[in-house]
């Protein structure tokens, strides 16, 4: 980059522009893997400075990739192609509620975490709930449409945010949608930008909103033998009459790695469990759970245990939240898919995954938001095994192919990214395509926001893990 436009980045934001090369590297990274070394990283902290670097970016043609806490399991934060990281991360300085309005007004380095506790302390809610919300940024958030357990009642990101403040490729301030639930003038270009992956506008404030939050929970676990009836039991509790705020599933592996990672007392011989949560009245919450049981003792399922109190059910809670840290104890790189299949197909999907496992000999834990359809078949890889990668790299082929053929999708929360560009033809076709390209095209036509994400670049038509 040009020494010039490095001063007047300088000149801007003082220390918080990083060229250093061990700054640079440690912006290369997220949470899937890969390393791309950016060749600076301004930590911006207001409107007025990603303005002007967009500005100068889109006069020099550099391109630029926005960055929250990098936990994306999907590349989408790599700078792949070098240039400027705008990391979010340090600006977190808005966070205001505004109670009578059930609305909330952040800036984008906000961790959800913090948009959580700030609405319960309103006794109010905010419900997406990614489960890496310790860390991660509303603006990540956004930018992949992120989902979480309560997806299943409530939706996902896009669900909740009525408004954002943006800036342009070109370096244009706009606001989409306002603080109004209904809002109705022009396109809807906050669910445009939302799920876009910093590749059509960088978010620079959300306006998000909140429900009453729901006065209390009650969680059950539920027990199988076999990974076929768990699978059939996802629609049954769906179509029992109730609607559960959290519905997740682990496999036998997912439940063993978590047990041999923290020791919670969990069935080592189960095929699955599934975690179902309901909210709302107290009293309603047992007879809720009452007709869950009913519903799946139609179908021979009988060991379902209600948590007795709240430690227990914190205890169950914590069971789902520990997959992922437990499957990363084992040292290995860890491959995280989330293809989303319609619901009456999961079954289908846990028999695919089953005979992939054996097929390919390799170690796949299976986990994810059953209620939603959204399973996370995970891989522990040896990275430096080529013949191994060879394999993983088949494996989540098939997986991909077959979720598309059963109606599915690639992507049900961690977006495209790098990771699942070369599929998208595969979903789309080449006319869906095209027609999201023109939209990139029209709002980016220099092609510096977030560029080598989403679509596949020349020659891109399969999964490729190792370079060399
Ligand atoms: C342990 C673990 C559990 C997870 N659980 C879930 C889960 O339950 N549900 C789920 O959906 N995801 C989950 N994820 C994935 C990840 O946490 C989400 O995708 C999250 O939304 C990323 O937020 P981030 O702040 O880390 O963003 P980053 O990873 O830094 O960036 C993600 C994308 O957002 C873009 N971006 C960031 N900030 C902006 C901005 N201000 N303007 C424009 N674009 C921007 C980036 O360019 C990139 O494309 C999990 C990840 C981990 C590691």
């Amino acid at each position: 980059m040009e020494h010039v436009v490095l001063k007047e980045f300088e000149n801007m934001i003082g220390s918080r522009l990083l060229t250093e090369i061990d700054d640079r590297t440690s912006y290369g990274y997220d949470g899937s893997f890969g390393q791309y070394i950016p060749d600076c990283v301004a930590q911006v902290m207001s409107t007025e400075e990603v303005q002007r670097i967009m500005e100068i970016a889109d006069q020099h043609e550099i391109p630029v990739c926005a960055r929250g806490a990098s936990t994306s399991l999907s590349g989408g934060p790599l700078p792949v192609h070098g240039g400027i990281v705008l990391d979010f991360s340090q600006w977190d300085t808005k966070l205001e509620i505004y109670p009578d309005d059930l609305i909330m007004k952040v800036s984008p380095g906000v961790r959800t975490g913090d948009i959580h506790e700030l609405a319960e302390a309103h006794n109010l809610m905010y419900p997406p709930d990614p489960s890496s919300s310790s860390i991660c940024t509303i603006g990540g958030n956004l930018a992949e449409n992120a989902g979480g357990p309560r997806g299943v009642k409530y939706g996902v990101t896009k669900d909740f945010v009525i408004g954002l403040e943006i800036v342009t490729a070109d370096g244009k301030v706009l606001r989409t949608g306002g603080s109004t639930v209904k809002n109705v003038t022009g396109y809807d270009l906050t669910k445009l930008i939302v799920g876009s992956e910093g590749t059509l506008a960088v978010i620079t404030e959300a306006t998000l909103r909140l429900i009453p939050k729901p006065s209390d929970t009650r969680t059950a676990m539920i027990i199988f033998e076999d990974l076929y009836t768990a699978g059939k039991s996802i629609s049954k509790i769906l179509t029992s009459g109730v609607r559960p705020s959290k519905m997740e599933i682990l496999d036998h592996n997912a439940i063993n790695k978590v047990e041999d990672y923290a020791g919670l007392d969990l069935p080592r011989e189960a095929a699955a469990i599934i975690l179902v949560e309901v909210d709302g009245d107290p009293d309603v919450l047992v007879k809720e759970l009452r007709i869950v049981e009913k519903a799946l003792s139609e179908i021979g399922v009988e060991n379902v245990q209600v948590a007795s109190d709240k430690e227990e059910e914190a205890r169950l809670w914590q069971v789902r939240k520990l997959v992922s840290p437990a499957v990363v104890s084992s040292g290995y790189t860890k491959i995280s898919e989330d293809a989303t299949v319609p619901l009456s197909r999961i079954p289908d999907m846990f028999r695919k995954i089953d005979e992939i496992k054996k097929k390919y000999d390799l170690n796949i834990v299976v986990f994810g938001h059953a209620g939603d359809g959204n399973l996370h078949p995970t891989i522990n890889t040896n990275m430096r095994d080529p013949e191994e990668v060879e394999r993983v790299e088949q494996a989540v082929e098939e997986i991909f192919n077959y979720a598309i053929e059963l109606g599915g999708t690639l992507s049900g929360e961690h977006g495209i990214g790098t990771m699942k560009k070369a599929f998208l033809v595969r979903e789309m076709g080449e006319e869906g395509v095209e027609f999201q390209k023109a939209i990139k095209r029209a709002l980016d036509p220099k092609n510096i926001l977030n560029p080598g994400k989403i679509f596949p670049e020349k020659g891109e038509k399969r999964l490729v893990l190792r370079n060399d």
